[in-house]
């Protein structure tokens, strides 16, 4: 990944509080231990009450649009927060809040149609996004942008081993909403900043990856600022790289500067409970929460704080220098070995040829 800027971030503390996020993942969880969070099951319908619950606790007269769309016939939700409404630049935090209906990758071949908890994958995204409403509600006066709060539901439903749940795709929910997004705003008064996905924040060995369909200059703003909040092993120098099918998606077709926060989920031993029933509170870490919680607010800080503090990011985030993908690194220079070795043979060919003459 490229640090071409020397970003520096602003001097403020930091209030993001891991111990509440912690707990919100556990409420998702105990929402309903039968079923979770799955589309079209009771769990997943409280689930969105829970958010409408919690964000009210935070104000009670707190904006809120519950977008309901089909997929399959099964009813699916996704619940939009708006904070700073009277503000004209948006910024979209999102994070998907269904569970997995089968446990397609469990290890144990007689789990693989039990649900997945969704401990990281779907209500540590939610929880850090809780949070933070609740940290820039009480600042909003001095923040100057206005922010979406975004739980997507149908994100996790798509086939890998087999399929979350039959004929479904991946994504469904932020498709939907993005298809309907010119009701949710003003094209004429309004304008979106960026969006920020968080998915799969907030387990052990936490540890981001360059994701390569993300607006690089905003992903790697955020990387350079957790890396100066000291979290260079979980924003390392040199990430894995890889594309990843996700909610950001929809957002970068739209034309918005999107980022996906999320880990190497895939035949990683680090985090081998990616759609198994061991995605549970056992794989959850206060200090993960902490970190992603903490580099958003920063994030935010550093770019929308009414304050005289100087900030130099690559803000508006147009730039998109999507470095090469590792296959194809690999594939060039495969390639090139072969081209030298067909150099190197001519030349010892050549050699002989004169020696004989
Ligand atoms: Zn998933």
């Amino acid at each position: 990944m490229l640090f071409g800027n020397n970003l520096h971030n602003i001097d403020v503390t930091l209030q993001f509080n891991a111990t509440n996020a912690y707990t919100f993942v556990e409420d998702q969880l105990n929402i309903n231990t039968t079923h979770y969070r799955i589309p079209g099951s009771q769990g997943r319908e409280e689930c969105a009450e829970y958010f409408i619950d919690k964000f009210q606790n935070i104000a009670i007269n707190f904006t809120y649009i519950v977008h309901n769309f089909t997929v399959q016939s099964i009813e699916c939700q996704n619940v939009l927060f708006k904070l700073n409404e009277h503000l004209d630049k948006i910024v979209i935090l999102g994070a998907h809040y269904d569970s997995r209906a089968r446990a397609t990758k469990d290890p144990d071949e007689l789990k693989r149609d039990d649900p997945v908890p969704g401990a990281n994958d779907g209500a540590s995204g939610c929880a850090v996004l809780i949070d933070l409403a609740r940290i820039f509600y009480a600042l909003r006066e001095n923040l100057t942008c206005q922010f979406w709060f975004l739980f997507f539901d149908a994100e996790d439903q798509g086939y890998d081993y087999g399929p979350g749940i039959s004929g479904w795709d991946w994504c469904e929910g932020s498709d939907k909403f993005v298809e309907d997004i010119e009701d949710f705003y003003n094209s004429s008064s309004e304008s979106f900043d960026a969006m920020i996905l968080l998915d799969m924040v907030g387990g052990v060995n936490l540890q981001f990856i360059n994701e390569q369909d993300s607006t690089s200059s905003l992903l790697d703003e955020i990387f350079e600022i957790g890396r100066q909040l000291g979290y260079t092993s979980q924003f390392p120098s040199s990430p894995v790289v890889k594309s990843i099918r996700d909610d950001h998606l929809a957002f970068i077709n739209y034309g918005i500067p999107s980022a996906d926060l999320i880990i190497n989920f895939w035949n990683n031993p680090a985090w081998p409970y990616h759609h198994t029933v061991n995605d549970d509170l056992n794989a959850i870490s206060v200090g993960s929460l902490e970190i992603t919680g903490k580099t958003i607010e920063q994030f935010v800080y550093n770019n929308y704080l009414n304050s005289s503090n100087f900030y130099s990011g690559n803000y508006p985030w147009l730039d998109d220098i999507n470095l090469l993908d590792t296959e194809i690194v690999t594939l060039i220079l495969v390639i090139s070995l072969i081209i030298a070795g067909i150099f190197v043979f001519f030349f010892i060919n050549r050699a002989r040829i004169k020696k004989r003459e």
